[in-house]
């Protein structure tokens, strides 16, 4: 589903960022990319989209080469739901329209079509009655959940979230990593950069470690957290316990 291909991208003349990151994504997996502040983690994930381009080598989603000047950004953004750490909600639009908003205006869904399956999705993050409030209404946790639901509504078959708990207070965290949980089940590709190691090892397919920009690790959770390969990932999981 989503394929690196020795991908390389510098920040100006001094930062390699990604160096020669080649991996694959298949559909329906759960990859969660770990790795130490700055290793380069936000930009991979923000590259499958090309919210960030890349210097060299390709990234394909879904058999699409992502940044082909061939290729419209917005199709394949229409493909690709991105859950960002600081939500990212309209404030001036209510919950519901929030979730419409794409629908209608990429899709041309009826706005009743629309406003029943933002209503389904709604009640699947579990803020059934939360349709008519305004983002300044909710807490973090309940904004990440309109989140998740507002990218869930153009029925991507690809997830990728950034950071999505890093912005909450302790006691939410639960409550959006719930729905991520419940999410991983449905047969969407997920990719989900987080420090929730906790998410990883129970949720993961894969987990992918970085460090300076190098892939080190892709493994099974239980290989990673019982015996990672490398020395760096080694002194990673030592320093979280
Ligand atoms: P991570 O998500 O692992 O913390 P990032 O991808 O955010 O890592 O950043 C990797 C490195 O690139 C860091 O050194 C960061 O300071 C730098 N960086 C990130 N974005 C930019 C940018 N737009 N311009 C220049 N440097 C950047």
């Amino acid at each position: 589903m989503i394929r690196f291909d020795k991908v390389n991208k510098w920040y100006g003349p001094q930062l390699k960022v990604l160096n020669e990151v080649t991996a694959e994504v298949k559909k329906g997996e759960v990859v969660v990319v770990c790795g130490p502040s700055g290793s380069g983690k936000t930009t991979l994930i923000r590259t499958i989209n090309r919210l960030e381009p890349i210097d060299s080598g390709s990234i394909t989603v879904n058999g699409t080469d992502a940044h082909s000047s061939k290729n419209n950004v917005n199709t394949l953004r229409r493909d690709i739901g991105f859950v960002f750490q600081q939500f990212n909600l309209f404030p001036h639009m209510s919950v519901l329209n929030n979730i419409t908003l794409a629908p209608r205006k990429l899709r041309g869904m009826s706005r009743a079509a629309a406003e029943e399956k933002a209503r389904e999705l709604l009640d699947r993050v579990g803020l059934a009655d939360k349709a008519e409030a305004y983002p300044a209404q909710l807490s973090g946790g309940q904004s990440q959940r309109v989140a998740i639901a507002r990218s869930l509504a153009m029925d991507p078959p690809i997830i990728l979230f950034d950071e999505p708990t890093s912005a909450l207070d302790p006691e939410m965290v639960g409550e959006v990593l719930a729905v991520m949980k419940g999410l991983a089940t449905t047969g969407i590709t997920m990719m989900c950069v987080t420090h929730e190691m906790g998410f990883a090892r129970d949720v993961a397919d894969r987990v992918w470690f970085l460090d300076k920009g190098n892939l080190l690790e892709d493994a099974k959770p239980d290989e990673f957290f019982s015996n990672p390969t490398h020395p760096r990932a080694q002194r990673f999981l030592a320093d979280l316990r």
